[in-house]
C-alpha cells in the first residue's frame, strides 16, 4: 500500500474529517476510476485504528495499530475484494497463515473470481462479533463495491441496515449505477475529485511517463490507469488498432483481426469505444475527449458518419464490453466488429 495521499487528495481528505466527529457506519467513496480512491480510504481506514493519530486526522505511522495496519494484519480490520485482486500487493495477510503459495496455485487451476462472493460477507460476522483491540473501533474496507454479486448485495445490505457497534463499513466505487439503491441509502456518499490536469500531468512526470499528455488523455484524466497503461506492453498493437480505425475498410478489418487475436479482446473494446465516443462528441459539438492526437481523423470521419449510426455502434460496443471477457474466438469477434465498424462509412 502507499503511505501517502496523492497531491490531488489533500482537499478531501480535510473535508473527510469534518466527518470524524459523528463518523457514519458506512461511507461510500465514488469516482472515476485511476484516481486513488482505494489508497485514499485505506489510509483513513489506518488513521481510524491509529492510538495516536495527527491534528490532520493522519495515521501516525509508528504506534502497534498502525504496524499491524501496514503488515495488512490488523486484528480489527477486514478488506473484501474480488479474488482477482489478492497478490496485488505483497505480506497479503488478510486471512492470516501463509496463503500466498496456495493461492498461486488455485489460480493456475482456476480463473480467480472478479465479484466479491457472499462467502466473503459472511465470513465478517465472525470477526463483528468479538470484541476489538482496546474497545477502539472495527474497520470493514470493500471495493470495488460494483464487484458484489446479487447474493452478496443482499448480505451486505442486512449488515448495514443493523450496523455492529463501533463498526465503520468504508466501500469505494467506480460506479454508483452499478450498486442496489438499497445499498446507496444506506451509505454517506463521499465524492472523490479527478484531478486537474496539471496535477495529473505532474505526478506522470514524477513516475517518469513518457509521452504522459498521451496516455492521460486516452485514459480520461485518471492518472493511475494512464500509468498502468503506460507501463504495459503492447503500445503497438494499440497504436496499430487505431490507426486502423483512421482507415475503416474490409481488408483492413480482417489484417487488423488476424494480428491483434492474442490481445485482450475487454481491451479492443474499451479503445474503440472511447475511439466511437470521440466521433460522436466531435460530431454533435466539436470536442475530443480521448484521441487529440487524431484530431485528423476524427475530423474527416466525423463527417461521414450519421449521428444515428453512431449512436447504435456506441450501443452495441456496450453490448460487445459485457461478453468481451470470453469470446468463443477472439479473431471473429475483433472481425466482427471492425467490419460493422467499417460499414458505418460504406
Ligand atoms: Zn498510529
Amino acid at each position: 500500500m502507499s503511505n501517502s495521499l496523492f497531491p490531488w487528495q489533500e482537499g478531501v481528505w480535510q473535508q473527510l474529517q469534518q466527518m470524524r466527529a459523528r463518523l457514519p457506519h458506512a461511507i461510500l467513496f465514488h469516482g472515476a476510476e485511476g484516481i486513488g480512491k482505494t489508497v485514499f480510504a485505506e489510509l483513513f481506514a489506518q488513521s481510524l485504528l491509529c492510538e495516536q493519530p495527527k491534528a490532520d486526522g493522519h495515521a501516525c505511522g509508528v504506534c502497534g495499530s498502525c504496524g499491524w495496519f501496514m503488515q495488512y494484519n490488523h486484528p480489527d480490520y477486514r478488506r473484501v475484494r474480488p479474488e482477482i485482486l489478492d497478490g496485488e500487493d505483497a505480506g497479503d495477510g488478510d486471512e492470516g497463515g501463509d496463503a500466498g503459495d496456495s493461492k498461486k496455485t488455485a489460480k493456475s487451476a482456476k480463473a480467480p473470481s472478479k465479484e466479491i462472493k457472499i462467502d466473503q460477507i459472511r465470513a465478517l460476522s465472525g470477526f463483528m462479533n468479538i470484541s476489538t483491540h482496546r474497545q477502539g473501533q472495527r474497520v470493514v474496507l470493500l471495493y470495488p463495491a460494483e464487484a458484489l454479486n446479487t447474493a452478496a448485495s443482499n448480505a451486505l445490505l442486512k449488515t448495514l441496515e443493523e450496523p455492529p457497534p463501533n463498526t465503520v463499513f468504508l466501500l469505494s466505487s467506480n460506479s454508483l449505477d452499478r450498486l442496489l439503491p438499497t445499498i446507496l441509502s444506506r451509505c454517506r456518499k463521499f465524492a472523490m475529485p479527478l484531478p486537474s490536469r496539471e496535477q495529473a500531468m505532474a505526478w506522470l512526470r514524477q513516475q517518469d511517463v513518457k509521452d504522459a499528455d498521451v496516455w492521460l488523455a486516452e485514459q480520461g484524466g485518471a492518472p493511475l490507469t494512464a500509468y498502468a497503461q503506460s507501463q504495459s506492453e503492447g503500445r503497438e498493437l494499440i497504436d496499430e488498432f487505431l490507426l486502423h480505425l483512421t482507415k475503416p475498410g474490409i481488408d483492413g478489418a480482417l489484417k487488423c483481426a488476424e494480428h491483434l487475436q492474442k490481445t485482450p479482446v475487454a481491451e479492443l473494446v474499451g479503445w474503440q469505444q472511447r475511439w466511437l465516443y470521440d466521433l460522436f462528441s466531435f460530431k454533435l459539438c466539436g470536442t475530443i475527449r480521448y484521441y487529440p492526437r487524431y484530431e485528423k481523423a476524427l475530423t474527416s470521419l466525423a463527417a461521414k458518419v450519421e449521428t444515428g449510426a453512431l449512436l447504435r455502434a456506441l450501443k452495441s460496443s456496450n453490448e460487445r464490453r459485457a461478453i468481451a471477457e470470453h469470446p468463443l474466438s477472439a479473431r471473429l469477434f475483433i472481425e466482427e466488429m471492425l467490419l460493422d465498424y467499417a460499414a458505418m462509412f460504406a
